[in-house]
């Protein structure tokens, strides 16, 4: 059974809906971890930018006690000698610590020196910074008055100012120190000492070097912080906290970049991932689908028959069950008739392809809704529910005339039979009473004579009850051996009507039913596999009343199924001794169908008795449906031509043309002929015309008892002797 390609869609899009997930939460998680790793980094960036900064003033601060702190400074600045001033604390601090500027301001606020890196005019230079020095410098001036030391220590020697401002439109750190002797042997008051003042720009080179230093990519100043997420801004304040303006760069973000690295490992992971789940999934499914196919198969070779690919006995019982819980419906039993010929003569190949051609026969005349199944070698059922009466024998009809047509297998035309019993569920116990009713229907459309169908009647329940009683009571005669009876009907020449022999016929006097047939017990003798026993009975009962006759030959009829007995030839030779009978005399009455089975032991039976000198004769010829042609391979000494062809058919000409023929075959052969069932004197006639050599029938005598065949035989024999004196 082929998966449901919409099942396989959904389980496979619900599994890429899984992998999707638990690679995004995968995604997910990473860029959380990287956005946090990156912001601790970038914080680390602010505290860094922020803390070169602040040492960057203090650096300038320190650069300037180099030679602020300097007796010699002290002594030259109040000369104003202004090219020591230069060397030492002016181009000086700009070559060597790469100050922008430097100023030396008198105790009365005149510049006496002022350098500036990009004004060559002091003045000029020290209008720029003065506006920021003044208050830097009367700060200081009034911290030096006050003998404020705070800040100093071994490090820092002197006492300063230092801020940020803006210089010439430019950010710088403006610092401010005294200069100071370093012996402390020139000690000055606080009004009369000189101020150095530098400057150092914080743009252009400072930044590039803070960049350059720090790995901080495309560092610059920047009066206004920008809207843009790829640049990291941090606010450089004056001392009085004005923001003056912004270092600003692209911020490390190790997080991003390693996420950036990894991207693309990442994509072929989740592609692989996914593919990989799409292909589990596929291949699981596909699994899952070969496991049910093979369990279907499985289920299939458990529930149906392998050769005819029908449902089995017990998956048919199982849907009756079922079906007929639901509705009212009939099950019928069909028989193939002649098959086992088929299989015998044939082969089991012919045989197994003639039950396939029989089922897909059966199905398409059956038509669709209708169960067929094969439960048994050569038997089918079917159930039809729910159906009418009138359906069911049309069904019927039509079934039994689709088989009859001639199958053609290899070749070869095989024609066969089917009957069929029909049962209804209505009115039975259940379904295994619907099941047993069919069976005993089949039964009796056999009986009835094959080729036909017969519909369960609660008649054929009382037949079957009755069939039994007498099965058991047949029993109990055979052991008795009283009730059964051997009536004998006399055999006449067609040439001179003398007696020549006597027809041994069973009878069974009932002691509650009276004379039962034996076309009724025969059967049931067969079925219950006493037949054998009866067959001897009767043989010893013949044999003894013959005995009295010794002109007379005696016939008895022996079953198939006797014939059949490996030990009958012995049972027959022995009975023979017993009674002490001329074998010769014997004729042992059999059918068509007993020597066409081709049975082995039937074979060596008839050829052991006959070298003994037993005669057979073919019991009913031309009722069964041998061809005259293989007749020739039987070895008979006698046909008794069926009464049907003497009494029972209107059509005198048209049976005239068929007993001619097998009188003639006979003769050709070698055979006798009796003909059976002379009931008018036109008939007898009509046989001794024909040339039959012996003539049987009630005109001549019905079967008798012994002692009126001891009488007739006395007659007979009177006449004989009359006629012959
Ligand atoms: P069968 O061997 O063909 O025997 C001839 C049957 O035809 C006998 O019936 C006989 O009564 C009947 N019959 C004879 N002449 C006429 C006639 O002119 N008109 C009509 N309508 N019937 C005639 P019966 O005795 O009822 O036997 C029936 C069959 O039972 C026999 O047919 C034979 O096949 C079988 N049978 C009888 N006795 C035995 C037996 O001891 N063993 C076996 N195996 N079969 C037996
Ligand atoms: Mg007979
Ligand atoms: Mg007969």
């Amino acid at each position: 059974m082929p998966l449901k390609k919409s099942s396989l869609a959904f389980s496979l899009a619900l599994s890429l809906l899984c992998a999707s997930l638990i690679i995004g939460t995968i995604y997910a998680t990473m860029i959380w971890a990287t956005n946090q790793s990156d912001l601790s980094a970038v914080h680390r960036q602010d505290r860094l930018v922020e803390l070169v900064v602040s040492k960057s003033k203090d650096a300038v601060a320190h650069d300037q006690e180099s030679a602020t702190v300097w007796d010699d400074a002290v002594r030259k600045v109040a000369q104003h000698d202004k090219e020591w001033i230069d060397a030492n604390l002016g181009r000086w601090m700009h070559s060597y610590f790469g100050h922008n500027g430097a100023f030396v301001v008198a105790p009365d606020g005149q510049l006496i020196y002022g350098f500036s890196d990009d004004e060559s005019d002091e003045l000029k230079a020290y209008r720029g910074v003065s506006d920021a020095a003044t208050k830097l410098v009367e700060s200081l001036r009034r911290r030096l008055a006050e003998g404020d030391t705070t800040g100093t220590d071994d490090h820092t020697l002197s006492i300063g100012e230092a801020d940020i401002v803006r210089i010439n439109g430019r950010p710088a750190i403006l610092s401010i120190k005294p200069i100071v002797s370093d012996s402390g042997q020139l000690s000055l008051g606080s009004d009369t000492q000189y101020i150095h003042i530098a400057l150092r720009y914080l743009d252009g080179d400072f930044a590039d070097a803070m960049g350059r230093e720090y790995l901080l990519t495309d560092m610059r100043f920047e009066w206004h912080r920008e809207d843009d997420p790829g640049r990291r801004y941090l606010p450089v304040t004056s001392k009085s906290g004005d923001v003056i303006g912004f270092f600003s760069w692209a911020p490390f973000t190790p997080g991003r970049a390693a996420l950036r690295a990894t991207e693309p490992a990442l994509m072929v992971g989740g592609v692989i991932i996914l593919v990989g789940t799409a292909g589990l999934v596929l291949a699981l499914q596909r699994r899952s689908r070969r496991l049910k196919e093979s369990q279907g198969r499985l289920m299939h070779l458990a529930h149906h028959d392998a050769l005819s690919g029908l449902p089995n006995r017990a998956s048919f019982d199982a849907i009756v069950a079922r079906t007929l819980a639901r509705s009212e419906g009939a099950v019928l039993f069909l028989d193939l008739d002649r098959f086992k010929k088929v299989n015998d003569t044939l082969g089991h190949a012919i045989g197994d392809q003639l039950i396939r051609e029989v089922a897909a026969r059966l199905k398409t005349t059956a038509g669709s809704g209708v169960t067929v199944a094969r439960i048994g070698g050569d038997e089918f059922t079917i159930l039809v529910a729910p159906c009418t009466p009138t359906a069911i024998e049309m069904l019927a009809e039509k079934l039994i005339s689709a088989i009859r047509q001639p199958f053609t297998i290899e070749g070869q035309p095989i024609v066969i039979g089917l009957s069929i019993g029909v049962a209804f569920s209505a009115g039975a116990a259940d379904t295994l009473d619907v099941l047993r009713r069919a069976d005993i229907a089949l039964y009796q459309a056999k009986a009835a004579g094959r080729n036909r169908y017969a519909i369960f009647g609660s008649q054929m329940d009382e037949m079957i009850k009755s069939r039994r009683e007498l099965e058991y009571d047949l029993r109990s005669a055979l052991k008795s051996r009283d009730q059964i009876e051997v009536h004998y009907q006399p055999i006449f020449s067609a040439a001179d009507g003398g007696l020549i022999g006597v027809e041994a016929l069973t009878r069974w006097r009932h002691p509650t039913k009276g004379f039962v047939q034996p076309d009724v017990f025969i059967g049931i003798a067969e079925e219950a596999g006493i037949i054998g026993q009866l067959g001897e009975l009767v043989l010893a009962t013949a044999l003894a009343a013959a005995s009295r006759w010794p002109a007379l030959s005696l016939a008895v009829n022996a079953s198939a199924l006797e014939l059949r007995d490996p030990g009958y030839a012995l049972r027959v030779t022995s009975a023979l001794e017993r009674a002490s009978f001329n074998p010769a005399r014997l004729e042992i009455e059999i059918t068509e169908s007993t020597v066409l089975e081709n049975e082995q032991a039937c074979q060596r039976n008839i050829d052991s008795l006959r070298r003994l000198g037993v005669r057979f004769a073919l019991d009913d010829f031309g009722t069964g449906f041998s061809s005259f042609g293989r007749l020739q391979q039987v070895a008979v000494d006698r046909i008794k031509i069926d009464r049907c062809f003497v009494s029972g058919s209107p059509d005198l000409s048209n049976n005239e043309a068929i007993v001619q023929a097998i009188i003639h075959l006979a003769h050709a052969q070698g055979m006798k002929t009796t003909a059976e069932g002379i009931e008018t004197d036109e008939q007898r006639a009509w046989l001794r015309e024909l040339g039959c050599d012996e003539l049987q029938g009630y005109l001549l005598s019905r079967p008798v008892k012994s002692g009126d065949i001891d009488e007739l035989y006395r007659n007979d024999s009177e006449q004989r002797q009359t006629g012959s004196s």
